[in-house]
């Protein structure tokens, strides 16, 4: 029997490359830390995930560092990685590139270096249990300062492991200079790491500029801003300058008005590397695979070129090369989706606006 798109969509291997640990930490789990700590934080369900009805990224912003005070103990941090693995196997997705934020989980009195055997504990148990691989991208937030982001560097030297392949920074982009941070950057690729950086979500194209010209990084995550842009455009086009997408968070916050209007399709069409990401889909009550099935039902991607870019997800993962042809392989016999008609192509010139 033909299978649905759903069952299609969640048999392709997929891998996630833009996911917030925080973001990630399920309703049930966040209630059960307000209870262990007694937090002053909702404990009903229905009211908990009412405050996820974000009216914008400052009121974002403030519920995710509400969230951020849950992880408290090493243990905290084991059970929500092994939690993300089996969510992620849930879903089809085999490998997941999981940013947190160790500067603000050290407010809460957890060393970095707990934190990392709590992370890893969780990540080889939920390797075992649910066969799905999971690496991790500490970030800083800018606006907290260069020497803030040099200190967690300190760290990362000090307590090294494989599980840790790369280095970011995330939150407002207008609160701080990018050049300041050129050190920090040159710094994490000495010490083996691949780099990232949000730009282009809160900010326009200016901060993915600075990212690529200032910071060198590897990827972009979001980097929606760029459609105001069309050097820009050309520019990620010929240096193969992947985008980490994100569409339903760019819908919750209100950084595009539609799917349909999402400039996913048009950077696509344009020949920019892009991959689907959820950023935080307990926070957007929307996780990888729904990110696929969306992308089909809104008419933006016929199911060959959601296999396009499941495999784009692996190519611009910080894989290396063996583990991610072994990846790609799988996906290259995964068979092509019957059934359902093809969905329609949307116009390019429909979605270059945001
Ligand atoms: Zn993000």
């Amino acid at each position: 029997m033909a299978l649905t798109i759903e069952e299609w969509l969640k048999g392709l291997p997929k891998a996630e490359l833009h996911v917030h640990l925080e973001g990630a930490v399920s309703p049930e789990a966040l209630i059960g830390f307000a209870h262990k700590y007694h937090l002053d934080m909702p404990t009903q369900k229905e009211v908990l995930l009412s405050q996820f009805e974000f009216v914008d990224f400052s009121h974002f912003l403030r519920i995710y560092l509400l969230i951020s005070t849950c992880l408290r103990e090493k243990g905290d941090l084991k059970y929500v990685a092994r939690e993300h693995l089996k969510q992620a196997a849930e879903q089809g997705v085999l490998y997941s590139e999981v940013e947190w934020t160790p500067n603000t989980l050290l407010k809460n009195g957890i060393s970095y270096r707990d934190q990392v055997e709590g992370l890893v504990a969780g990540i080889h148990e939920g390797e075992d249990a649910y066969g799905v691989t999971m690496r991790l991208i500490p970030d800083v937030i800018p606006g907290e300062g260069v020497e803030a982001a040099s200190a967690l560097l300190d760290e990362m030297e000090v307590c090294r492991r494989d599980e840790i392949v790369g280095f970011g920074i995330g939150g407002p982009e207008t609160d701080y200079l990018v050049e300041d941070f050129r050190g920090v950057y040159a710094r994490a690729r000495d010490l083996g790491l691949r780099t990232t950086a949000h730009a282009g979500e809160t900010g326009g194209p200016e901060a993915m500029w600075e990212a690529i010209v200032n910071l060198k990084v590897d990827r972009i995550g979001h980097g929606t801003g760029a459609v105001k842009d069309e050097r820009l455009m050309n520019m990620l086009k010929e240096s193969k300058i992947p985008l980490d997408i994100s569409p339903t968070s760019n819908l919750r916050l209100n950084y595009t008005k539609s799917y349909s209007s999402h400039p996913i399709r048009g950077f696509y069409d344009f020949g920019i590397p892009v991959t689907l990401n959820s950023d935080d889909p307990a926070l957007f009550n929307q996780n990888l695979l729904d990110e696929y099935i969306t992308m089909y039902r809104e008419h933006i991607f016929t199911t060959n070129e959601l296999k396009k870019l499941a495999s784009a997800s692996f190519e611009h993962s910080f894989l290396p090369a063996d583990l991610r042809d072994d990846y790609l392989s799988r996906i290259a016999s995964y068979p092509d989706f019957i059934g359902e008609p093809r969905t329609a192509r949307l116009q390019p010139a429909e979605n270059l606006t945001l």
